[in-house]
């Protein structure tokens, strides 16, 4: 059994340290690329990008913990969602209608103001859904044949029926009749 030399020891030392050095380097660089990565989700400047890389470079423990105190505290993508759940929200208010006679607020499924008894809606004589009254086909069942204001009451709905249904009949009748009359022409010569 022999003692191993002090050039041995030393050697292994060395290795020993070289590992060490050779790991907190690669820590520091990548402390460094984590902040310039994080920054960059954080903020669109590139001098606070390279800021933020050259402070932990800099000082490479503390570094980090004063770039966690003072980063941004929202990712841009936070602050967009943000933006769009704020924007969502003003549309809903938006969205929340008035009456057109007297600007109270409506609900959206009512046919008459209560208020001022302005007609806000029509019903779809088809399916019952409601409708916008400038609409004159109704989006839920496709029933084009609406007069836009008057479609609200059955008795005119099945004026609009009747309209329909008889106006076709001297079409055809002027469609049949001068057909005989060619024939005949036609027959004569
Ligand atoms: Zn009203
Ligand atoms: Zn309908």
């Amino acid at each position: 059994m022999s003692l191993p030399s002090l050039e041995t020891i030393l050697s292994y030392l060395t290795i020993v340290a070289a590992a060490l050095g050779a790991l907190l380097a690669a820590l520091w660089l990548s402390l460094i690329i984590w902040a310039l990565r994080d920054m960059r989700l954080r903020s669109r400047d590139p001098f606070a990008q390279l800021l933020a890389a050259l402070l932990v470079a800099v000082l490479p423990i503390f570094g980090v913990f004063i770039y966690l105190i003072l980063r941004p505290p929202q990712t841009l993508a936070e602050l967009y969602e943000r933006a769009l759940e704020e924007e969502a929200l003003l549309q809903a208010i938006e969205e929340r209608s008035t009456c057109p006679g007297c600007s109270r607020t409506v609900q959206a499924n009512w046919l008459v103001c209560p208020y001022c008894h302005t007609r806000l809606k029509k019903v779809c004589p088809d399916c019952n859904s409601l409708m916008e009254l400038n609409w004159n086909l109704c989006p839920y069942c496709g029933n084009q044949h609406i007069d836009p204001y008057k479609a609200d009451s059955p008795a005119s709905a099945t004026a609009v029926y009747l309209a329909t249904a008889v106006a076709p009949d001297p079409l055809a009748a002027d469609a049949a009749e001068p057909a005989p009359l060619a024939d005949a022409e036609e027959s004569g010569q």
